[in-house]
């Protein structure tokens, strides 16, 4: 039989192949971004307790009552605003089933939707599969700033959603003051849905404080937030996120949830609730990652790797071009076979695979294993 692939341009992710290409070579695996230590042994106790305790059928559509209100509660005191628990909120098998729910839910054959890249991998192809068709706005290392106006000139009347991500995957960095309030001006007077990736939303440095699409009432009106409960647990594995959209949207978002997913694990999510009750379990994530940074970036003093600044995420760009004008998908092998390290070439995170010799190491790691990291990478 013949098959016509629905996305004939998707081979396996980089993260699967850099993280299976570091095992293979018994490299320090600073590609995939998961931490390499364990989440909290009171969330596990709460997990088996939730279990043992019968927990295990189905959870209700939008995600347990007991996890939609900590959520909701969660937002008040971060962002300053209320969240219906019942109208506004779905939890979901991560960011990306919410990601990937969302664009199905709105994205119609032909709709155009902008992505900023680099861009997180899993936009374009939920994009593409829905017929849409991804229009590209690329931002310039190393500073990969939006410039607003070129952006607005991307938008016609076929428009339907612009994706942004802040805290941003690959680059670490965050959406200023400025940004906000030119995509705001942007996303108002048009039928344009904004689609805003928070998935490091606990994880700002340098004092800054992460702002959410939901602050801003005239973007959140026709917003869809996503956030990755993964990140927030240091829990990667559990694939455990939630959405929050107004009413209207939440409806719509539903209708495509409840056939992909139908629902979200049940111990999980209780578990989940009872951990968050205590703020002190995610109030500290910036300083415990800024610490990682810090560590890893002076792990690297004396290389000739040149960091570019991360204002969040747990990821670092270095810049390589001092050591080799390799291509940077050749590079980041070299670099897991010959020197032990492997990493993520940014290139591609560009759909045109601009190549601009930079790599993203993830500092989710023990201080033992930055160390060892940077040793080896002094040497190259
Ligand atoms: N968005 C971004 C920017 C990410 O880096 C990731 C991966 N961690 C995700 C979404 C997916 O998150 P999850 O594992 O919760 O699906
Ligand atoms: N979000 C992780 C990263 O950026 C990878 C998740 C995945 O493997 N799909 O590295």
């Amino acid at each position: 039989m013949l098959i016509t692939s629905k996305l004939p341009n998707v081979g396996t992710t980089i993260f699967s192949v850099m993280s299976a290409l570091a095992n293979e070579h018994k490299a320090i695996n600073l590609s995939q971004g998961f931490p390499n230590f364990d989440c909290s042994d009171k969330l596990k106790t709460l997990v088996e307790k939730y279990i043992r305790k019968g927990y295990n059928q189905y959870a209700p559509m939008p995600g347990i009552p007991a996890l939609r209100h900590r959520l909701v509660e969660k937002i008040e005191k971060l962002y300053g605003v209320t969240i219906d628990p019942d109208l506004e909120i779905t939890i979901t098998a991560g960011a990306t089933q919410a990601l990937y729910c969302a664009i199905s839910a709105f994205v119609k054959p032909d709709d155009e939707v902008i992505l900023i890249e680099p861009a997180y991998d899993c936009y374009r192809p939920a994009i593409e599969i829905n017929g849409g068709i991804p229009v590209t706005y690329q931002m310039e290392a190393p500073n990969y700033q939006v410039d607003w106006k070129m952006l607005e000139r991307l938008i016609t009347w076929r428009t339907r959603m612009i994706v942004v991500n802040t805290p941003h995957n690959p680059t670490g960095k965050t959406f200023k003051e400025n940004d906000w309030e030119r995509l705001r001006a942007i996303a108002e007077d048009r039928d344009i849905l904004v689609l805003c990736d928070e998935a490091y939303e606990h994880i700002v440095f340098d004092k800054e404080k992460h702002r959410s699409l939901i602050q801003f009432p005239e973007i959140f009106s026709r917003g869809l937030s996503v956030f990755s409960l993964g990140k927030t647990l240091h829990a990667t594995g559990w694939k455990i996120g939630a959405i929050v959209a107004p009413p209207k949207l939440s409806k719509e978002f539903r209708k495509v949830h409840q056939f992909c997913n139908f629902s979200i694990n049940t111990p999980f999510q209780y578990a989940i609730a009872d951990f968050l009750e205590d703020p002190e379990e995610y109030l500290h994530l910036n300083e415990f990652f800024q610490k990682k940074r810090d560590f890893l970036l002076s792990a690297m003093n004396g290389s000739r790797f040149k960091p570019i600044h991360s204002e969040g995420t747990y990821f670092q760009l270095f810049d390589y071009s001092e050591i080799s004008d390799e291509p940077d998908t050749e590079f980041a092998k070299r670099m897991t076979t010959e020197f032990g390290v492997a990493s993520i070439p940014v290139s591609v995170f560009n759909s045109n695979k601009k190549d601009d010799k930079i790599i993203r190491l993830c500092f989710a790691k023990t201080e033992e294993t930055l160390a060892k990291a940077g040793e080896l990478l002094r040497k190259v």
